[in-house]
């Protein structure tokens, strides 16, 4: 199946096996790469409002696996939301701290969090708290919930896309901008 190696390639690889590329193809119907710089970038054409004061800034938009990572910025303190989880997520705080009402712990700077597949949790920042920014990894659907559990509307990597398209299209960069960050 794989294709002989040419001699240079042979002789690269024996003259010092640790230091040469992979020397096959990758997988047929492997996606692309994705790279992104300057996460905490301060071009707010990046930042999409998701609320009061709140803001998310994609960085990699799974539509085949289901699931989004972000940087959710916050700058106001007090409860911002409710709601249930369909799939894991992971979160590392990179600025400020939160918690959640059904916990005892406060995420803050460095922290990293996982929140499993059911739970429903109430985001709030703290009063002392000017700003925090958060990266997560979100599987599945955020269902938000008033207090006895009742659905109120939800969020998933395609209701996500479609608020990046409409805040990239009024910010100049065109909806398709957010093709960058699919995969
Ligand atoms: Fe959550």
């Amino acid at each position: 199946m794989n294709k002989p190696l040419d001699s240079a390639v042979l002789d690269a690889i024996s003259a010092d096996p640790g230091r040469v590329p992979y020397a096959r193809p990758q997988p047929w119907g492997i996606v692309s790469d994705l790279v992104e710089h300057e996460l905490l970038t301060e071009d707010e054409r990046l930042w999409a409002p998701i609320g009061a004061l709140s803001w998310s800034r994609p960085i990699h938009l799974n539509v085949t696996g289901g699931y989004y990572v972000h940087l959710l910025r916050v700058r106001r303190s007090g409860v911002l939301q409710r709601h249930r989880h369909s799939g894991a997520v992971h979160a590392y705080v990179i600025r400020g701290r939160w918690h959640y009402l059904e916990h005892d712990w406060l995420a803050e700077t460095g922290s990293y969090v996982f929140e499993p597949p059911g739970e429903t949790h109430t985001l709030v920042v703290p009063d002392d708290c000017s700003e925090m920014i958060t990266l997560f990894t979100v599987h599945g659907a955020l269902m938000y919930v008033d207090p006895l559990g009742n659905a109120t509307g939800y969020d998933d990597v395609f209701t996500r896309i479609e608020r990046y398209r409409a805040h990239f299209e009024a910010a100049g960069l065109g909806a398709d901008h957010v093709r960058r960050f699919m995969r």
